[in-house]
């Protein structure tokens, strides 16, 4: 930090206030997390400095022998932590992961099926603002009026659409998904089934939400999630069928040179995702979201679908007379970091939405517990419930966990 604050004290200072920001607030945001200080070091190491186009053993570039090691590490650590026989580590994100698998299944102007945006699927699933909806054609599906997955719906959509690929995953889904049977709708319409594991990784890693691998063609996911590593994404398949497709498609189909400092951190996050302390941190992100939920619930506070399966939950505020970009500022304000997000048919647009999301692996991972999380529960409900009155009493109670809590200490 000192050689930053030596050469440019303005990006200096900005990383300060970052710094303190993150201490300060309880982050409930479910698709963040706190990396440890090893795969941040990674990511600051020297590795940020080589090209190294193509893939271990075969690059385009000379130079390329240590890079080559970490490159190994990392997928070889990925195979073992999912159980799968392929993995491609290059990704830059989860959006260019999914991008890629597009590129390798798809040709313009295909159908595909996805989780539509407003019911909790992600942008690169089919949104019209996105290439995968701009480029391909999507056939929405979505969940019923008790926030479920539908999966008759679902394969009535595909036997009417007959798309090529169908999307399981979302960012905003509290579910277990049922991989098996979007496999079974996949394999009647001759589908390639594609999962984007982005938010669940972690769980699946640690055996704690089912995993796609033995059902899908291919999964993609990002690093940062729940998985608590970098910024960044992966490609995954249970067997070595489709190698050479989706290698070719992440390079050089959609990306140039991989980020060399960013896979090796990636290869030390999976190295600590292996270990039993990350198991037992999964578990507890888990407890923590039910403390979260229904510490929530018993004070009034309405969840989609009435709970709980994995590390996120939508809160429906339509009770409350708040919608999702107010109760965000508001929260903001006490220090409690989430976002506004829509809700199943949600009468307002995304930019203003009906609901929040929040998550708990970022605070499991500062060390929060179940009766912590029903301190924030009641923090939150004092905040929707009365700001004016209550935005000190919320704002102690949030001092006095980020107190008890303090990050990268
Ligand atoms: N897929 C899902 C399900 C996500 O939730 C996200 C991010 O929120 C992504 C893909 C995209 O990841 P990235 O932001 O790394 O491109």
């Amino acid at each position: 930090f000192d050689e930053i604050q030596a050469v440019d004290s303005e990006i200096a200072e900005a990383i300060q206030l970052e710094k303190g920001r993150q201490n300060q607030n309880i982050e409930l945001i479910a698709s963040e997390n706190f990396v440890s200080k090893a795969v941040m070091a990674a990511m600051g190491s020297p590795l940020t400095n080589k090209y190294a186009e193509g893939y271990p053993g075969k690059r385009y570039y000379g130079g390329c022998q240590y890079v080559d090691i970490v490159e190994n590490l990392a997928i070889e650590r990925a195979k073992k932590l999912f159980g799968a026989a392929y993995a491609n580590v290059q990704p830059h994100s989860g959006a260019q992961a999914n991008m890629a698998v597009f590129q390798a299944f798809l040709k313009p102007g295909d159908t595909f099926m996805g989780m539509a945006l407003d019911q909790g699927g992600h942008l690169s699933h089919g949104s019209s603002a996105n290439f995968s909806g701009k480029y391909f054609h999507c056939v929405p599906y979505g969940v019923n009026e008790k926030g479920f997955i539908d999966y008759d719906e679902v394969e009535r959509i595909a036997l009417e659409c007959q798309p090529k690929l169908i999307v399981a995953g979302a960012s905003a889904y509290c579910r277990t998904i049922d991989f098996k049977r979007f496999r079974e709708i996949a394999d009647k319409v001759n589908a390639i089934l594609m999962v984007d594991i982005a938010h669940i990784a972690g769980l699946v890693a640690a055996g704690l939400h089912p995993s796609p691998i033995p059902y899908a063609h291919v999964v993609t996911t990002t690093t940062h999630k729940t998985l608590r590593g970098p910024r960044g994404g992966m490609i995954l398949c249970g067997t070595e069928e489709y190698a050479k497709k989706l290698n070719s498609a992440i390079f050089p189909g959609t990306q140039g040179g991989p980020l060399m400092h960013v896979i090796a951190a990636k290869a030390v996050a999976l190295k600590e995702a292996l270990s039993d302390d990350f198991k037992d941190y999964q578990k507890q992100i888990l407890v923590n979201a039910q403390a979260l939920a229904n510490g929530l619930m018993k004070r009034g506070i309405t969840i989609v679908s009435g709970g709980t399966d994995n590390h996120l939950m939508l809160v429906d505020l339509q009770n409350l007379g708040l919608t999702g970009k107010q109760a965000e500022k508001m929260l903001d304000e006490v220090h409690i970091t989430c976002n506004k997000n829509t809700i199943p048919n949600d009468p307002q647009s995304p930019f203003v939405t009906s609901g929040l999301r929040l998550g708990t692996p970022a605070a499991t991972t500062r060390g929060f517990d179940a009766e912590d999380m029903d301190q924030i529960a009641e923090a939150i409900a004092l905040t929707l419930k009365d700001f004016d009155g209550n935005k000190d009493k919320a704002m102690a109670i949030v001092k006095s966990l980020t107190d008890k809590h303090p990050l990268y200490e």
